[in-house]
C-alpha cells in the first residue's frame, strides 16, 4: 500500500500535487510519504507481535524527517556506522533502542557506541569481539552484544545483496559460534546476550529464511544446553517489496504477513526476545524520485529519453539491474499509445541507464516522470559523481510538505576541497 496516486489527472503524494513540490524545489527530487512509512511500520510491528523489538535499518533511508517519523512511533534503529548512530540519535531514537551491526566497526566507532550506551552490538568476527572487550573495559563499561552468525544459507534479490552464504563476509561461521560464545562469555567488558542473523535483502520467498531461522533456533537450544544465557535472537531484515506495481496500486501487506507467519511458526514455543531490522519493506514504496525529461535522442533502432536524474542519484538500476516503475506526473489517458524508451541520465557512462525498451506513454522534453519505489537505497546510496549536487529530499504529510534536505549547493559541493600549499 502506498500514497502516490493520481487526483484530477495529477500525480500526488498524499494530498500534495507533485507539481507543487517541483515548483518549490526543482528536479530531481526524492519525495517521501509519511502515511506510507507509518503504515508499513505499524503493520510490521503489529504482525510480529507486541514483544518484538523493531530496529529500522536506516541504511535504507536515513533522511532526518523519515527517521523522526519512525522514532515517534517508537522504532529503534539498526545502524552500521558512527554516522548512523549520530543521525539516529539526532532524529530522536534513544541509544537504548539502537543496534550496531556491520563487519568493520573501528575501535573509535565501538568506543562511541559503548559511550552513548547502545542497546546491542552485533559482533561479526573474533577480532571484533576482542576489540569490543578492550574498548569497553577501557571505558569501564560492560556492553550487551550478540554474535551475528553466518548460517551458510544465502537469499536475496541479487548476488550483491545476498549476505548469508559462507562466501559472504558477514558474521561468524556457524561452526565457530559455540566456541566464540563461550569465549565471549569469559571476556571483560562484554555481556553476550544472544545471536543475530541476516541472510540477504529483497526476499519474497521465505523458505531459505525459514531454514536459516530453524538453524538459529537449534543453535540457541544447543547453547542453552551448554549452560549459556541466550536471551535475544535478532532476525535481521530482508523482507522484499514488489517493484513491479500495477496502476492503481493494490499491494497489501502480503509479504509481511507471510514473513510474520513464517517467523511465528519457526519460533513457536521458544522463550526468547526477538529483534527485527527491516529497512526496505518500511520505506521502499514510500518514496519516489521525480525527474524532468530533457531531450529525446532518436536513433534508427531506439529512442533515448534523457532525464535530469542519473545513476549518481539512484544507482539501483546500474548496480543491481533493479526495476523501477515509471509514472508520468500528468496522468496519461488509459488508451494513450505507448512508445519504447531507453531512459538514461546525463552521467558520462553507459551504465547510467535506468531502463531499456520501456513502454511508456509519450514523454516530451520538459515533462515530469516519477521513478516509483525509490524510497529505499535511493538517496542513501547517492553520490556526487560527475560533480552533480545531491538532490533535494521532501517529506509529505497530508496536505503539507517540507524540504527535509535541501539540494546541495555548488559551494557545498566544491568548497570542501583544499589546494596544497605548492599550488595555492
Ligand atoms: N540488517 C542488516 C545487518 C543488513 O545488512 C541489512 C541490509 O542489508 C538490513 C538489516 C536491512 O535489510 P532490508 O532493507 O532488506 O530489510
Amino acid at each position: 500500500m502506498h500514497h502516490f496516486e493520481y487526483h484530477d489527472g495529477r500525480l500526488c503524494a498524499e494530498g500534495v500535487d507533485i507539481g507543487a513540490i517541483v515548483e518549490a524545489v526543482g528536479t530531481p527530487v526524492y519525495i517521501y510519504s509519511s502515511a506510507t512509512i507509518e503504515r508499513h511500520f505499524e503493520v510490521f510491528r503489529a504482525l510480529l507481535g507486541p514483544k518484538a523489538h523493531v530496529f529500522y535499518a536506516m541504511k535504507a533511508n536515513a533522511n532526518l524527517g523519515v527517521l523522526a517519523t519512525l522514532a515517534r512511533l517508537g522504532a529503534g534503529a539498526d545502524v552500521v556506522s558512527e554516522g548512523e548512530i549520530r543521525k539516529a540519535m539526532a532524529a530522536g531514537v534513544p541509544a537504548e533502542r539502537i543496534v550496531f551491526s556491520g563487519v568493520g566497526k573501528t575501535e573509535a566507532e565501538l568506543a562511541h557506541a559503548v559511550g552513548v550506551g547502545v542497546y546491542q552490538i552485533n559482533i561479526e568476527s573474533e577480532g571484533e569481539l576482542e576489540a569490543l572487550s578492550r574498548v569497553a573495559s577501557r571505558l569501564g563499561k560492560t556492553q550487551n552484544a550478540v554474535f551475528r552468525v553466518n548460517p551458510d544459507i544465502g537469499a536475496g534479490g541479487h548476488a550483491k545483496i545476498t549476505t548469508g552464504s559462507s562466501a559472504n563476509k558477514f558474521g561468524v561461521s556457524f561452526d565457530e559460534a559455540t566456541r566464540l560464545y563461550a569465549r565471549g562469555s569469559n571476556l571483560p567488558g562484554v555481556r553476550i546476550v544472544g545471536l543475530a542473523v541476516h541472510i540477504g535483502s529483497q526476499i519474497l520467498a521465505f523458505e531459505g529464511m525459514a531454514e536459516a531461522f530453524r538453524k538459529m533456533r537449534g543453535l540457541v537450544e544447543t547453547l542453552r544446553g551448554e549452560g549459556h544465557r541466550v536471551e535475544r535472537l535478532d532476525l535481521g531484515g530482508g523482507v522484499g517489496v514488489p517493484y513491479e506495481i500495477p496502476v492503481p496500486f493494490v499491494q497489501g501487506p502480503d509479504a509481511i504477513e507471510r514473513y510474520a507467519a513464517m517467523v511465528h511458526a519457526v519460533m513457536d514455543g521458544l522463550d526468547i526476545e526477538l529483534g527485527f531490522e527491516p529497512g526496505r519493506v518500511i520505506v521502499a514504496n514510500a518514496g519516489i524520485l521525480v525527474t524532468r525529461a530533457l531531450y529525446i535522442n532518436q536513433r534508427a533502432d531506439r529512442q533515448f529519453l534523457i532525464v535530469d536524474a542519473a545513476m549518481n542519484d539512484l544507482v539501483r538500476p546500474a548496480m543491481y539491474e533493479a526495476y523501477h516503475e515509471i509514472w508520468p506526473v500528468n496522468e496519461p489517458a488509459p488508451d494513450a499509445p505507448r512508445i519504447a524508451y531507453d531512459v538514461v541520465g546525463p552521467v558520462c557512462e553507459s551504465g547510467d541507464t535506468f531502463t531499456t525498451g520501456r513502454q511508456l506513454p509519450e514523454v516530451r522534453p520538459g515533462d515530469l516522470i516519477a521513478f516509483q519505489s525509490a524510497g529505499a537505497y535511493g538517496a542513501t546510496m547517492s553520490s556526487t559523481y560527475n560533480l552533480r549536487p545531491l538532490v533535494a529530499e521532501v517529506l509529505v504529510r497530508g496536505k503539507a510538505f517540507s524540504v527535509t534536505r535541501p539540494r546541495q549547493t555548488y559551494e557545498e559541493l566544491i568548497g570542501l576541497d583544499r589546494l596544497p600549499d605548492w599550488l595555492a
